[in-house]
């Protein structure tokens, strides 16, 4: 085990497995500890959205995911019917039970308006136990120490000096480490965040319910109206039914105070109320029990403490945001890192991991809660938002951003388009699309070519990677009218893919316009003149 570390992170859920990966990806070592010995056997988290699924393709995975689960797609495509092992369609039926369904469902979701967002990958369902081990496995490829049954038993933080303790629960050793950053990824019942002294609020627990896992052959009553989920009300059941991602294999979740006991005689019966035919053999799976609670940070950041995922921002699974909000945190917290690690940047890029992601966090959160049936009032008259803005339309305002608009981090309408804060467009820029050049370093895109001299001008001067990326004159026009840049600007992308900044100008504009005004951005957001002394690695 390395224990010279720039990053420790604790927890190897699926949010600190990501963490390694956007972490290594973007060169910076890390030593993660897992107290458990296996990444997790439930599938819980299903759904992994669009934007992960940006987050995930950039790191190459996209093939292994669609591999393990399946691709939504919308409810009408021909592939759902076609393609069963490997599509499932993102509809949502009402319905008194599944042998019902061709008699009286009421289709109360379609996602079509999210799966209409241009973007690269679709969404797709995936549980937790088969996309936990592929993450491991890309972390550790990529170059992350990952141990698992190692536990950090003491952390202890003076003057932005970590002492960290890691016990190997197989070896029975202690070693000590002193990382510059510790990432707490430790879950909903994580000590790390309470032990630096960041303060929790929220609204407490919502529901008790129980997840019951079971094998049945549903074909003959679904036929061709497969779902992403039914929700099923009658006498006996009160919940929801979904797939998971094998043939038969189902997940039943309702309150705790309807299953009762849990016995398996119990929840055969309560998955056969859901089904409404006696004639269908059901086998028990598993029975897992869970709490939909509310459970925020109030701070991201303390000292060289960052917290992100479950230990950060706990809510109901409604809408599927969960893990999908830490994989967006670990995004977000890599590239910054790795700026202050290379020495590019300065410690303050690092504060802006709390202004942008606390804020989307807790306006998220409210949706599951919203869709949970916790009244408005209680959250400070939160309203419901198009689901297109939560998965990806969010927006930052913070010192990384210039130019942002003050309605964050939810707009009133659904958009991307290149304002600075937002993800840029999804759009061609010539044999490729804007979003497969992102990566370690910022991106420049403009029509105009003579921003790529100005730009290799300026990377020179300041150490601050960037690279210019010349739009294609047959691509010009379409991305000029996406992005608002008209035809002789340009948009400055973050290597998270979102605008850092955006340029509207004329043609008459000169090279020193260019070299000045480009010069000041990246001095800004690499706070150039804050820079640490020396890199570290
Ligand atoms: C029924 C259900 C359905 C859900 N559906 C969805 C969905 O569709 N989409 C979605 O996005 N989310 C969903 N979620 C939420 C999702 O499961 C969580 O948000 C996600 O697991 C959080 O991941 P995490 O890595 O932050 O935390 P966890 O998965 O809890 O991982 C934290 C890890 O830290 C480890 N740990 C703790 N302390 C230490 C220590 N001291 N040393 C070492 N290791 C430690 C723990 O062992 C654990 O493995 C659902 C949740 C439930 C319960």
């Amino acid at each position: 085990m390395r224990t010279d570390v720039p990053v420790l992170i604790v927890g190897g859920g699926p949010v600190g497995l990501s963490a390694a990966l956007f972490l290594a990806r973007q060169g910076v070592r890390s030593l993660l500890v897992e107290r458990r010995g296996t990444t997790s056997p439930m599938p819980r988290a299903t759904h992994v959205t669009r934007r992960s699924m940006e987050l995930f393709r950039e790191a190459g995975l996209e093939p292994e995911i669609a591999a393990a689960g399946y691709a939504v797609v919308p409810a009408q495509d021909p592939r759902a019917v076609s393609d069963p092992e490997r599509t499932l369609p993102r509809v949502v039926f009402g319905v008194e039970s599944i042998a019902d369904l061709h008699r009286r469902a009421e289709i109360l979701e379609t996602g079509v308006e999210e799966l209409a967002v241009p973007g690269p990958s679709p969404p797709y369902w995936c549980g937790q136990d088969r996309l936990e081990p592929i993450l491991r496995r890309a972390a550790v490829r990529a170059g992350a120490d990952v141990r698992f049954e190692h536990e950090l038993v003491d952390l202890d933080i003076r003057d932005a000096e970590v002492t960290a303790r890691i016990h190997g629960r197989k070896t029975g050793r202690t070693q000590t480490c002193h990382p510059r950053y510790v990432i707490a990824a430790d879950g909903a019942s994580g000590r790390t965040a309470e032990a630096a002294e960041i303060p929790f609020g929220g609204l407490g627990t919502i529901a008790s319910r129980v997840s019951i896992l079971f094998r049945a052959d549903l074909t003959g009553l679904i036929g061709a109206r497969r779902f992403f989920m039914a929700m099923i009300e009658n006498e006996k059941f009160s919940g929801a039914v979904m797939s998971l991602n094998e043939k038969h294999r189902w997940a039943a979740a309702v309150d705790q105070s309807l299953a009762g006991d849990t016995s398996p005689d119990r929840c055969v019966a309560l998955v056969r109320s859901a089904i409404g035919d006696p004639a269908v053999d059901v086998t028990m799976d598993g029975v897992f029990r869970w709490e939909a609670r509310h459970r925020m940070a109030m701070a991201y950041r303390a000292g060289p403490l960052f917290v992100m995922g479950d230990a950060a921002h706990v809510h109901p699974p409604s809408g599927g945001f969960g893990s999908n909000v830490g994989f967006q945190d670990a995004h977000n917290l890599a590239w910054k890192m790795a700026a202050v690690v290379k020495g590019w940047a300065g410690q303050s890029l690092l504060d802006t991991y709390d202004t942008e992601r606390r804020p989307v966090a807790t306006a998220t959160a409210e949706q599951t809660l919203l869709l949970d049936g916790v009244p408005s009032e209680r959250l400070g008259g939160a309203t419901s938002r198009d689901q297109r803005i939560v998965i990806m339309g969010y927006r930052y305002a913070s010192q990384a951003v210039l130019g942002a608009v003050p309605d964050v981090p939810f707009p009133e309408t659904f958009g991307l388009h290149g304002v600075p804060g937002t993800r840029v467009p999804h759009v061609h820029i010539g044999g490729s699309s804007t979003m497969d050049a992102l990566g370690a370093g910022f991106v420049l895109f403009s029509p105009d070519p003579r921003w790529l001299e100005t730009a290799a001008k300026v990377e020179l001067e300041l150490a601050v990677p960037v690279e210019a990326r010349h739009v294609a004159p047959t691509a010009a026009t379409a991305f000029a009218e996406a992005c608002g840049t008209g035809s002789h600007g340009a948009i400055l992308v973050r290597p998270d893919g979102f605008v850092a900044w955006r340029r509207v100008a004329r043609k008459s504009q000169t090279e020193r316009d260019r070299y000045l005004c480009l010069t000041a951005v990246l001095k800004r957001f690499a706070a150039i003149n804050e820079r640490d002394s020396a890199p570290t690695q």
